[in-house]
C-alpha cells in the first residue's frame, strides 16, 4: 500500500464502548500466531512467479482446509502492465456456510518483489522478507480461523486471502496492484454484500498502534467504531486509539468502490523504518501487538450479529 499525506481527519470521539456486561473473550492465540509468521518467512519471498509463492499457496490452501467449512481457490491470469501474464491465486475460506449475514476478513498474502525503501542502494531490487507487511495479516486471518474452528460463529464468516496487492506501484499511478482484491472485489464469491469487511494489513509489529485510516472513515466510520470499540472493551485502548489518520492505498479500496462497506486496520507509521525493506523480518514481530488484533478480530466476529 502507499500512504498520502493528508490533514488529520477530526473524529468525533467515540461512544464509550460495551454498556455493561463482561468484557469479550480473549480468544486468540498470539504465539501461534507469530509462528505463523515465521513459517510464511521461511519459504522465502512469496512474490507471484517465485517458488516461495508457489509453497505458500499450497500450506495456505492446507491450513484452511482443515479449518474452514468450505475453500474456493478463486485463479486467474493477470495482464501486467508490461504485458506478462501471471497466475494469481486468492483463497477464500468460509464458516457457517449457510449464513446469509457474513462478516469478511481480508489480508494479502503475496510479498514485495523489491524493497524499494531500503536504505541500502543494492538491496532496492530485492524481495522483502514480508513479515510483517503481508505475513502479519495472513497470521491474525489464521488464527481466526483456529478459534472459529474451536467455536463457530453465528454469523457467516469469509476468510480472504488476496493475492498480487504488493506486486507492482502505487506511484505515479496504481499499476499491478491490489490484483487479487480488485478481482474479488469484480468477482465475488458470495452473493450479497457482507455486513462490513475488515483489511488486516501490517499489524504485527512491535509498537504497534492503529488510528483509523482516512478511506475507512469516510467510507465506514461505524465499522471502524465497532473494531476500535471492541479493541477498548478488550482492554487494548492503547494500541487502538480512536483518532483519524492519513489515506492509505491498500486492498480495501477496490472493495469500498464496488459498494463494499470495508475499512482498513493498518500501522505504517510505526513501521515506516522497515516497510519495503530486507528488515521486514520475524524479529520485528510482537506477541503483544499479535494479542490485541488477534483478539480483538475474533472479538468483531462473536458481536457482529449484537
Ligand atoms: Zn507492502
Amino acid at each position: 500500500m502507499r500512504t498520502r499525506i493528508r490533514a488529520l481527519v477530526a473524529l468525533a470521539t467515540l461512544a464509550a464502548c460495551g454498556a455493561g456486561g463482561p468484557p469479550p473473550a480473549r480468544e486468540f492465540d498470539a504465539k501461534q500466531a507469530l509462528e505463523y509468521v515465521n513459517t510464511q518467512v521461511a519459504f522465502g519471498p512469496r512474490v507471484p512467479g517465485m517458488p516461495g509463492h508457489a509453497a505458500m499457496a499450497r500450506w495456505l490452501d492446507s491450513m484452511v482446509r482443515t479449518r474452514a467449512d468450505s475453500v474456493t481457490l478463486q485463479k486467474w491470469w493477470h495482464k501486467t502492465a508490461s504485458g506478462d501474464s501471471i497466475a494469481m491465486t486468492n483463497v477464500f475460506a468460509q464458516f457457517n456456510v449457510k449464513a446469509t449475514q457474513r462478516v469478511l476478513y481480508l489480508a494479502h498474502w503475496d510479498t514485495r518483489p523489491r524493497a524499494d525503501n531500503d536504505p541500502d542502494e543494492k538491496n532496492k531490487h530485492m524481495p522483502i522478507p514480508g513479515a510483517d507487511d503481508g505475513g502479519s495479516g495472513v497470521a491474525v486471518l489464521l488464527g481466526v480461523a483456529d478459534a472459529l474452528k474451536k467455536l463457530p460463529p453465528d454469523v457467516g464468516v469469509d476468510l480472504l486471502f488476496v493475492d498480487g496487492e504488493d506486486y507492482g506501484m502505487f506511484l505515479p499511478a496504481k499499476v499491478d496492484v491490489l490484483i487479487g482484491a480488485t478481482y474479488y472485489a469484480g468477482h465475488p464469491l458470495v452473493a450479497g454484500r457482507p455486513i462490513f469487511a475488515v483489511l488486516w494489513d501490517m499489524v504485527g509489529h512491535a509498537n504497534a498502534r492503529f488510528t483509523i485510516e482516512s478511506n475507512s472513515q469516510i467510507a465506514a466510520s461505524d465499522v471502524a467504531d465497532r473494531v476500535w470499540n471492541t479493541a477498548s472493551a478488550l482492554g487494548y485502548g492503547n494500541i487502538f486509539t480512536p483518532v483519524g489518520t492519513g489515506a492509505v492505498t491498500d486492498d480495501h479500496v477496490p472493495l469500498i468502490e464496488a459498494g463494499f462497506r470495508a475499512i482498513d486496520v493498518i500501522d505504517i507509521n510505526n513501521y515506516a523504518q522497515f516497510w519495503h525493506t530486507l528488515q521486514d523480518t520475524p524479529d520485528k514481530e510482537s506477541l503483544q501487538s499479535f494479542e490485541a488484533v488477534g483478539n480483538t478480530a475474533v472479538a468483531v466476529i462473536r458481536r457482529a450479529l449484537k
